[in-house]
């Protein structure tokens, strides 16, 4: 159970009643070890102090999560580094981010960071939320995948990425759709966390 305490670091209480430092935002930039230059804000979202400056440090990021071993599903997205890194187009907005990086608004990343009890998908009740789910298989976000079908044609994991990195307007449909699709979970979170009351 996470209670937030307002002003000051979080503190999280556990079961027994044990008051345990939570999880702040430097702790979490350092086990996701984050460039530098990024940082995670008050409110868990991956921030930096310049547009510009956000660019270049994403586009580092997502990088080196397809080069590495830990960023295994970012490597599944984009299997052909040299193309991604000297794509012509593509700027990588910060929802887009979260789809290729799997970090952000998903059940499996938010209970890693101690936001969320499980894992659970709310939107379709799957057992794990994870990029994969939201992306590919969760039926909550069927028309927004049905956009980008009609433009790229098919949407799939081992494709997506090539077909992205073929054309500015593929490339479009997917950050669309993950702009979209993100901003709504984020939406629902903060309801769920009553940060947020419905319209
Ligand atoms: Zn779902």
């Amino acid at each position: 159970m996470v209670h937030q305490s307002g002003a000051g670091p979080q503190v999280f209480q556990s079961a027994s009643g044990q008051i345990n430092e939570g999880p702040t935002p430097s702790r979490i930039a350092q086990q996701l070890r984050l460039p530098h230059g990024l940082r995670i804000s008050r409110s868990y979202r991956i921030a930096s102090s310049s547009s510009e400056l956000r660019q270049k440090t994403l586009e580092r990021w997502v990088t080196r999560l397809a080069t590495e071993t830990k960023g295994s599903w970012t490597r599944s997205l984009i299997k052909d580094v040299p193309s991604w890194y000297n794509r012509k187009h593509g700027q990588l907005t910060f929802h887009l981010t979260q789809s290729l990086s799997g970090n952000g608004c998903f059940g499996k990343y938010l209970c890693k960071i101690g936001k969320e009890d499980s894992e659970i998908c709310h939107h379709c009740g799957e057992a794990v939320d994870d990029a994969h789910n939201t992306l590919f298989v969760c039926p909550s976000w069927s028309s927004e995948r049905e956009d980008v079908i009609r433009v790229l044609g098919a949407l799939d994991q081992s494709t997506m990425v090539e077909r992205m990195i073929e054309s500015r307007t593929n490339w479009d449909a997917v950050a669309e759709c993950s702009s979209r699709v993100l901003s709504h979970k984020e939406e629902e979170e903060r309801y769920r966390r009553g940060e947020q009351s419905r319209p």
